[in-house]
C-alpha cells in the first residue's frame, strides 16, 4: 500500500531469515476487495481453497451443528479464502523490493526528535530507531507493526510518560491468554484416505473434547494439504498493580516462545481423537505432517487505548488478527497519502484520525474474538443452549444478519482507481 502511495519506506525486521508458521490464515470479503485493489487478490486466490461450510462437533461424533459460508460470494462478492501461512508470505515478499527489507535488525529504542525552525538540528522533525546490532534509521514516521510484544510500543510508552502525557493503566495491563495451541500442515494427503479433500470447497471440522479442554480444529488446503490445530484452554491470573503485570507480561512472554517439546506435550493428549475425515486418529494426521512445521503458539487477546505519539504509531496485533492489521493499513496509508507536510503537527493529526476511524471497529474484533473463543472452550448448561442455538437454531435471517454486520465495510483505499462492489449487500 505505501508503494501504492508513493510513499518511500524501510522495514527493519528482527529475524535474520524469513518464516511463517505452519498454519493457515482465513480471508473474507473485507480484506480481499482491497487486495484486489492492490494487485495482489489473483496470486491469493491461486493459493487459496475457497470456504464453503463449518462443522461442529463433539469428541464422540456427535454434530452440534453447522454454518455455511457459501453465501459469502453472493453477498460480499468474494468466497472466504483459507491458505497456508508460509503461501502468503512468499507472495507478499514477492512483492516488496528485496532491498527494502533489512533483516537482523531488532529494534531497541525510539527516539522523536522534535520540529525546529531554526534549521539547528539536523535530525529535527524526524525519529530515530536503534537496533541491537547498533545501527540507526531515521524516518519522519516509524509505524510499529511489531506483533503482540511490541517494542516500539514499549518505547513509545516511555517516551509520552517522559513528556507527562498519562498513559491509561489498562495499556500496561498483561495480555490476556486463553489458549495456547499446536499448528502444523500436513503434506500432500491422499484424497482416497482422506475424502475430504476430494471436494473443491474447504469444509471446517471443529471438535470439541468431552470436557471442552480441548478443541481441534481442521481445514483442507489446496494441494491435497489439511491444516490442523489443537486448542487447548489455560488460564492466566489477571494481575491487579502495575508490577505484578509487568511480571506478568515478562512470563507470558517467555511462554509465547515455547518449543517443539511443549508442542509434542498437546499433541500427544489428543492423538487417540478420531479424525472427523477418515475414521483414523488425529495422530496420524500429525504424523503426516513435517516435524519442522509443527509449532506451538499462545493466543492472546487485548485493546490498547494509546495508539501513537506525535510521529511514532502502532499497527496491527493486540490481537485482533490480520484481517484487522490490513484494515488498519488501509486507512493509515489513506491519510498519510492526504498529508499535507511531513510536519509533527500535520502527522500527529493524521495519526489521531487513524486511531478514532479504527478504534470501535478494532475493539468490536476483539470482543468478538473473545465470545467465539468461549464458545468452544467453555462448559456448562448455559454454554450448551448458546452452542446449540449458534450452531444449529439460529434463525437464517438472524445468522445472515449477523455476517451482514461483520462484513458491512469493505474499505478500499481512495487514491487508487475503485474496485466494483460485487456483493449484493453493499459496502457502507
Ligand atoms: C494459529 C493462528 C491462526 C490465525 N488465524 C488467523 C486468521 O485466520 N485470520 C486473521 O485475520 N488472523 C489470524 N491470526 C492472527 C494473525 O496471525 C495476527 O493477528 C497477525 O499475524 C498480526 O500481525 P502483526 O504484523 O501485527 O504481528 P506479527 O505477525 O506478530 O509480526 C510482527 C513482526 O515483527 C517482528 N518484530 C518483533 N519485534 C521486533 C523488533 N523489536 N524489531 C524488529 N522486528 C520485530 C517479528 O519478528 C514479526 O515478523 C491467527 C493467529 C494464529 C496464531
Amino acid at each position: 500500500m505505501l508503494d501504492r502511495a508513493g510513499i518511500d519506506y524501510t522495514i527493519l525486521e528482527k529475524r535474520k531469515t524469513h518464516s511463517a508458521i505452519g498454519s493457515a490464515i482465513a480471508f473474507s470479503a473485507v480484506v480481499l476487495r482491497v487486495l484486489e485493489q492492490i494487485g495482489l487478490y489473483d496470486d491469493v486466490h491461486k493459493i487459496g481453497k475457497e470456504f464453503s461450510q463449518t462443522t461442529i462437533s463433539m469428541q464422540d461424533g456427535k454434530v452440534i451443528g453447522k454454518l455455511d459460508g457459501e453465501f459469502a460470494k453472493e453477498r460480499y462478492g468474494y468466497y472466504n479464502e483459507i491458505m497456508a501461512r508460509p503461501d502468503l508470505m512468499e507472495i507478499l515478499l514477492s512483492r516488496v523490493a528485496p532491498h527494502k527489507i533489512l533483516m537482523g535488525k531488532k529494534v531497541l529504542k525510539v527516539t522523536e526528535h522534535p520540529d525546529r525552525e531554526d534549521g539547528e538540528d539536523e535530525l529535527a522533525g524526524l525519529v530515530t530507531l536503534l537496533c541491537s546490532d547498533q545501527s540507526q534509521y531515521q524516518g519522519n514516521l516509524v509505524i510499529g507493526c511489531d506483533g503482540a510484544y511490541s517494542a516500539v510500543r514499549q518505547r513509545m510508552y516511555q517516551n509520552l510518560e517522559a513528556k507527562g502525557v498519562r498513559i491509561p493503566k489498562s495499556d500496561f495491563a498483561p495480555f490476556r491468554f486463553d489458549q495456547h495451541c499446536v499448528v502444523g500442515v500436513s503434506k500432500p494427503l491422499n484424497p482416497e484416505t482422506y475424502q475430504i479433500l476430494k471436494k473443491p470447497f474447504c469444509e471446517f471440522d471443529v471438535v470439541l473434547a468431552e470436557d471442552f479442554s480441548y478443541s481441534i480444529w481442521l481445514m483442507p488446503l489446496n494441494n491435497n494439504r489439511i491444516s490442523w490445530m489443537i486448542n487447548g484452554k489455560m488460564f492466566t491470573p489477571q494481575a491487579t498493580n502495575k508490577k505484578d503485570a509487568k511480571n506478568q507480561l515478562e512470563e507470558n512472554f517467555k511462554a509465547s516462545e515455547w518449543g517443539p517439546e511443549a508442542a509434542e506435550e498437546l499433541c500427544n493428549e489428543v492423538r487417540g481423537f478420531e479424525c472427523p475425515y477418515n475414521g483414523g486418529t488425529i495422530g496420524e494426521l500429525i504424523d503426516n505432517t513435517p516435524k519442522e512445521v509443527i509449532s506451538k503458539v499462545m493466543l492472546e487477546d487485548k485493546m490498547f487505548e494509546t495508539w501513537h505519539s506525535d510521529r511514532v504509531v502502532l499497527l496491527g496485533d493486540g490481537g485482533q488478527g490480520a484481517t484487522q492489521a490490513i484494515l488498519d493499513a488501509v486507512v493509515l496509508v489513506d491519510l498519510l497519502h492526504e498529508l499535507p507536510s511531513t510536519s509533527a503537527k500535520d502527522i500527529s493529526k493524521a495519526l489521531k484520525q487513524y486511531r478514532d476511524k479504527r478504534y470501535e471497529t478494532a475493539k468490536s474484533a476483539v470482543t468478538a474474538s473473545r465470545q467465539g473463543g468461549a464458545l468452544f472452550s467453555t462448559k456448562g448448561f448455559f454454554m450448551d443452549l448458546l452452542r446449540a442455538f449458534t450452531f444449529k437454531f439460529m434463525p437464517r435471517w438472524l445468522y445472515l444478519m449477523t455476517s451482514d454486520r461483520i462484513q458491512a465495510s469493505r474499505p478500499i483505499l481512495s487514491f487508487l482507481p475503485a474496485v466494483p462492489d460485487r456483493g449484493s449487500v453493499k459496502s457502507i
